[in-house]
């Protein structure tokens, strides 16, 4: 272009790319900006032009070139000035270079970029972008979220510094991995937050290749506390009784195949305790079923305690727990089981009252009582099946004649409640022998029974049996009715009043219709009500709501009324004010070491005082030697009952010696 004054600019030469490019033909020459180009055109080429003229110096600029055929291009120029000898620019010369490829090159990378952008500003995730150091390069808004960091102190650290120390090692391999080109995710690694909580994490790790290189790591976590914790308490509610929160019945079976098939390896031995609570069903029935799931729950939280020694809790239903005691032998087994009852000898503090439980308890060993965990149940459950046979509140290992002695429960209940239509069961009667005179007027009347299939079965076998369904209550009117007529008998022959105390179990304590099968009892034999004598143990007592007025009805008839192993159980000095008893009887437990135990020696001495200034009869149970017996003499105890005497026989036998 030759600049004249003006300025105005002319063309002077174009080439024929120039001409082809900027959409001149060659009449252009000679001619000007504005003479040749559109005014808009002419107006911004003529301002880039004078600022050559006014800088003096080489200008570059790009613009959109219109062409007739409607296509635009995009050009980019470079101004020349070209000067005389004076430094006056005479001419311009422009060369335009076609950059419309590159500009819509540059176009498509700033859209792909704003592309990613988006997928990473707004992600939901937290994004970080890492150096294969662990370096933060790069953290979208999500990232700051999940931290409470903000974007400036996060590009400051590194990303093991909001990894939780103890998972470090599992996003370290991670991390490894991707640097090898696999992407990865993982649950297992917390993040921590800024305020130093842990986060549950799912995290995914994607390597950044650029150019087949590895450059860095994208990694890419969600917060999923809240799906963690939603989980647990699912698993926890699988695996967990509702009720006490031990572990549950699901739990237990789980767990004794886990520990059968890893103790199978190790060949160690493991322990099943199976409890079961004394007396819940009556607690249940008597004092309603909210009460028995809070004792439920108290016993739970004990046995709980016990899981500090390492061993699992389970309650598989009802008033059952049992333990699992892994590396254990019979040795420590038994101690462990020890243990357990020593923590039920505390009372349970419920709704302002005070109760005893004592637990039951089975045990059977791995591998020896069983190799899978239907038999380890099964046996576990026979022995305190024996264990309920026998008085309860103790321990028994599982013994593998166990199954076979008796056969199973079921064929002894079938053949006890045959045993009294065909006559089987007996009554034996055992004297109390007054300590001061010798004089025998007294008897205690004890069952037998006699089974042709089975032998003979103690009644600490059967009487639970009989508790259990119900059986005691006919069993039991028939030992009243047998004895009331024994003591007519013995009475008229001997002509003197013989009484004669009958055991009432718990159960039929609690029957109803007991003060009439007595009153009943009594009238057909025709005797003195003062000669029949019941027996109830403490713990059929215990309610005292419940048991004033039925022992006051039985009290009304005449009758004795006596607490029979006085000592063993729920002993409240309360009740003896309260109740109307005749007479005490000391629990041969005590008796049987009352020589070698102090302890139990004051114990005698202390219930017979105590007997004595209340006006009750105390009888000693279980005197099996001479020594025993001078000893209560000297204690001033009433009277005596024991091998030492006699045992308890036939009334036949009863009728040749003391009738
Ligand atoms: P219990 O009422 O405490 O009876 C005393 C037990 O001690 C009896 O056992 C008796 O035979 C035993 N015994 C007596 N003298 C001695 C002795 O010197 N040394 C030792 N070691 N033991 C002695 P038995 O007859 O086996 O009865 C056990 C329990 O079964 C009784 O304990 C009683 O609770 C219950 N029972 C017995 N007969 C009946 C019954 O007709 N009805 C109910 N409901 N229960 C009964
Ligand atoms: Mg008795
Ligand atoms: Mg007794």
């Amino acid at each position: 272009m030759k600049v004249e004054k003006g300025p105005r600019f002319k063309y002077i030469f174009v080439n024929e790319m120039g001409l082809l490019r900027a959409g001149l033909n060659k009449q252009c020459i000679g001619k000007s900006l504005q003479e040749v180009l559109t005014h808009e055109r002419a107006v911004s080429l003529q301002k880039e032009y004078e600022r050559i003229l006014h800088n003096n110096k080489l200008s570059i600029f790009s613009d959109e070139i219109f062409l007739d055929d409607g296509t635009s291009i995009f050009g980019e120029s470079v101004l020349s000035p070209v000067k005389d000898e004076t430094g006056l620019t005479r001419y311009v010369v422009s060369v335009t270079r076609d950059i419309t490829d590159t500009l819509v090159e540059k176009n498509r990378l700033i859209i792909s970029e704003q592309r990613y952008r988006s997928i990473v500003d707004h992600n939901l995730d937290a994004i970080f972008s890492i150096d294969l150091m662990g370096h933060i390069l790069e953290v979208n808004p999500a990232a700051r979220r999940l931290t409470g960091y903000t974007e400036k102190q996060l590009k400051k650290c590194s990303i093991f510094e909001l990894v939780s120390d103890s998972d470090l090692p599992v996003f370290k391999s991670l991390l490894d991995n991707s640097e090898d080109g696999y992407a990865l995710e993982s649950l297992d690694c917390r993040f921590l937050h800024k305020n130093n909580s842990h986060l549950t994490v799912h995290i995914k790790t994607v390597p950044i290749i650029i150019d087949a290189e590895i450059k860095g790591i994208y990694v890419i976590t969600r917060d999923v506390s809240e799906q963690a914790k939603n989980a647990e308490t699912i698993k926890f509610m699988a695996f967990h009784d509702q009720l006490t929160g031990v572990l549950n019945r699901r739990a237990l079976l789980d767990d004794l195949d886990e520990s059968i098939a890893t103790t199978k390896r190790k060949k160690q031995a493991f322990a099943l305790i199976s409890i079961d609570l004394d007396r819940f069903k009556y607690l249940n029935d008597t004092l309603g079923h909210l009460f028995g799931d809070e004792i439920l729950k108290k016993v739970a939280d004990r046995l709980a305690e016990l899981e500090k020694k390492g061993c699992r809790v389970y309650r598989p239903g009802g008033d059952e727990f049992v333990i699992l005691l892994h590396h254990a032998d019979r040795k420590k087994t038994a101690r462990f089981a020890q243990k357990i009852l020593t923590m039920f000898t505390e009372s349970f503090y419920l709704q302002s009252g005070e109760y005893y439980i004592t637990p039951s308890i089975g045990i059977s060993m791995y591998p020896n009582d069983g190799k899978d965990a239907e038999t380890l149940l099964k046996n576990a459950d026979e022995a305190l099946f024996r264990v309920k046979e026998r008085g309860k509140a103790h321990f028994q290992f599982y013994r593998s004649d166990m199954n076979s002695s008796l056969g199973n429960v079921l064929t002894l209940e079938t053949h006890l409640r045959k045993a009294l239509e065909r006559d089987e069961l007996e009554l034996y009667y055992q004297p109390q022998v007054n300590l001061a005179s010798g004089e025998i007027n007294s008897f205690e009347a004890l069952i037998r029974w006699n089974s042709p299939e089975l032998g003979f079965i103690t009644p600490d076998e059967f009487i639970p049996l009989a508790e259990d369904t119900g059986l005691i209550v006919p069993i039991g009117n028939w030992v009243i009715s047998t004895a009331c007529k024994q003591i007519k008998a013995w009475t008229d022959k001997r002509n003197q009043q013989i009484r004669i105390a009958v055991n009432i179990s718990p159960k039929q304590f609690l029957q109803p219709s007991l003060v009439n099968v007595i009153q009943t009892a009594i009238d057909e034999a025709g005797i003195l009500p003062s000669s029949l004598e019941i027996e109830i143990t403490e713990g059929a007592m215990e309610d005292t709501e419940e048991t004033i007025p039925i022992l006051n009805r039985l009290k009304e008839l005449g009758i004795k009324i006596s607490v029979d192993d006085f000592g063993t159980g729920y002993s409240s000095l309360n009740y003896l004010k309260q109740f109307p008893i005749d007479v005490l009887k000391i629990d041969q437990s005590f008796v049987r070491d009352i020589l070698v135990n102090e302890k139990n020696a004051a114990i005698t001495t202390t219930i017979i005082h105590l007997g004595r200034s209340l006006g009750m009869e105390v009888i000693a149970e279980g005197v099996e030697n001479k020594e025993q017996a001078d000893f209560l003499a000297k204690a001033n105890c009433h009277k005596a009952q024991g091998y030492l005497f006699s045992k308890p026989l036939f009334y036949l036998t009863v009728e040749e010696q003391f009738i």
